[in-house]
Parts: structure tokens; C-alpha cells; sequence
């Protein structure tokens, strides 16, 4: 299984909720662990790239850091490595995604930044590394139809609205903490996101255990891919919805969360589909057991499609 990663991947950003460092701790674990077997380093993505999903005005203030309120519409300080970063895990996304369709299954340590829209960034999301990956497959006409399934804790915005003009690319967001302009709403059920063609959004109601978790999952499972019969998946893996975490409202557990990452490769295996896996989200205060939940997904890739 190939592993895209790279040090450029993180950018000094002082002091934030959102622990980027966590894409070395990541990588470093997996090597301790002997379960990095073939860590590749991605190319950057391409203005070329990046503008078949985004548009002129937001690639030209991410890459000069102007206008400034644009640039950090993501939420984190700009600076011409950070510039440099987003372009570099997006590139990792694009990377992994054409492994994957060569060889059924390949991941990227970093995360798939489902928030991003066309025209801004959101929640720590600059460009959405998702939609620019299925975009490039799809001009090199290798794919013509993508499902994300995406299991952040939060709902999966940026995407949602980037599937509007793209009939072939479908997004499942299954989330416990609904997210909407840069606000998280706990109580999926007071608050949701509306249902399109090709977006899909299934709640996971506050207080939820693991078993209630997995059950949501897996019946959401079945119908998305009946309905978007993909050529590929990528699978946006979050750690937050792990009980420490302080947006999670779940109870759900480390064996529950590698259980629910199996799951996501035993469907894809049993339908024959490649999988290119990404991390999200993770915001638990000993770090370690961010980057525990991120070794599970390497771990259930691995024991799902072997080396
Ligand atoms: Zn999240």
C-alpha cells in the first residue's frame, strides 16, 4: 500500500486548535509501528489543478497571501510556507487517489480538507484536496464517477457544494456535529443539511455509542454505493468522532473507530472498488490518541487488502 507524505506538509502556525504536526506524528508512528511500507513524497498541486475546482481570485490570495481576509478565510495565519503546505497535502491527495486505481487501495497522511469551497476556505480547510483529486483522475479520463465517504465528525460542507456542478462526483457525509459558516452545531437533530442528487448527509444523534455508530455507518454504506456506482473511493477517515474529543457528542471508541475503518474498506473490497484514504479531522488534547485513530485507518487498509 502506498503512503503519500511529506515534511512540507506542515506549516508553522503557532499555536492552534487544529494540531498540524499531527500529519509527523502520524507518519513517525506508522514507521515505529513497521507499518510504513512504501512512503512516497507527492509533487505539489499544480494552479492547473487546483483551478479546475477553485476559483482565480481564491488560488491568487492563497498564493500571495492578498487580499489577507481571503487568504486566511480558512482560519489559520498565512505565510508563504502555509501557502506552500496546502499545496503540497493537496498534491498528496491527488498522488494517492492515482496509486489507489493502480494498485486498489493507497492513503495519504494528510487530511482530504472537506470544508473548502470554490471561492474560500472554512474550518482549517484551504483547497478541498477531495474534489481537485477526483477532477485531475477525471481529465486524465481514468474515472468518470467518485464516491467520498466521508466519516469526519462534522458535516462535510465544502464538498456538498462542490458536488453541485459535478453530476459524477457524490458525496456521503455521515456526521454527529453539523457544520455550516464556520460554526458547529452539536444537536444534529435541531439543525441539518439538506439532502441533493449527488450529497447525501445521515445524522449520528448525540450520545450515540459505538454499536449505534457502526449501524449508522453501515446502512448509509449500501445504498451510496448502489446509487453512485463509483469508479473509485475516497475515504475522508476523522478522529473526531472519538468521545475525547471536545466536538464530539458521541461515545465512540478507538475499536470502534478502526471497526467503522474496516468496515469502509470491506465495502469497497467486497465491490471491487479502489480506495484512496485520507485523515480529517482530531482535536483530542493528548495528541497521541489523535494519531492513534490515524494508525488504525493504515492498520484496517492494511488488514483488509494486505501489504
Ligand atoms: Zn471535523
Amino acid at each position: 500500500m502506498q503512503l503519500f507524505h511529506s515534511p512540507r506538509y506542515t506549516a508553522d502556525i503557532g499555536k492552534h486548535v487544529m494540531p498540524m504536526r499531527k500529519f509527523d506524528l502520524v507518519r513517525d508512528e506508522l514507521e515505529r509501528q513497521g507499518l510504513a511500507v512504501a512512503i512516497r513524497e507527492p509533487e505539489p498541486a499544480t494552479d492547473e489543478e487546483l483551478l479546475r475546482v477553485h476559483t482565480p481570485e481564491y488560488v491568487a490570495a492563497v498564493a500571495t497571501g492578498e487580499p489577507r481576509a481571503l487568504a486566511e478565510s480558512q482560519k489559520f495565519p498565512w505565510s508563504p510556507l502555509l501557502a506552500l503546505a496546502v499545496r503540497y497535502t493537496n498534491g498528496g491527495t491527488i498522488h494517492a487517489l492515482s496509486a489507489a486505481l493502480d494498485h486498489g487501495v493507497a492513503g495519504n497522511i494528510a487530511s482530504g480538507f472537506h470544508h473548502a469551497h470554490a471561492d474560500h476556505g472554512e474550518g482549517f480547510c484551504t483547497f478541498n484536496g477531495l474534489a481537485v483529486a477526483y477532477e485531475h483522475a477525471r481529465h486524465l479520463g481514468r474515472i468518470a464517477r467518485c464516491l467520498v465517504v466521508d466519516l469526519d465528525l462534522h458535516y462535510g460542507n465544502g464538498t456538498a457544494s462542490l458536488c453541485a456542478a459535478r453530476p459524477g462526483f457524490f458525496n456521503l457525509s455521515v456526521y454527529g456535529n453539523y457544520y455550516k459558516e464556520n460554526r458547529a452545531h452539536r444537536d444534529v437533530e435541531l439543525e441539518r443539511a439538506p439532502d441533493t442528487e449527488n450529497a447525501w448527509s445521515v445524522t449520528v444523534p448525540n450520545g450515540a455509542n459505538g454499536a449505534q455508530y457502526l449501524d449508522i455507518v453501515e446502512r448509509a454504506l449500501g445504498p451510496s454505493f448502489e446509487r453512485a456506482r463509483p469508479d473509485v473511493v475516497l475515504y475522508q477517515a476523522g478522529a473526531d468522532p472519538y468521545r475525547e474529543d471536545p466536538y464530539s457528542p458521541l461515545d465512540v471508541g478507538l475499536e470502534d473507530l478502526y471497526a467503522r475503518d474496516r468496515m469502509v474498506f470491506d465495502a469497497c473490497r467486497r465491490a471491487g472498488v479502489p480506495v484512496a484514504w485520507v485523515l480529517a479531522g482530531g482535536y483530542t488534547e493528548d495528541i497521541s490518541k489523535v494519531v492513534a485513530v490515524h494508525v488504525g485507518t493504515a492498520r484496517a487498509a492494511l488488514d483488509v487488502f494486505g501489504r
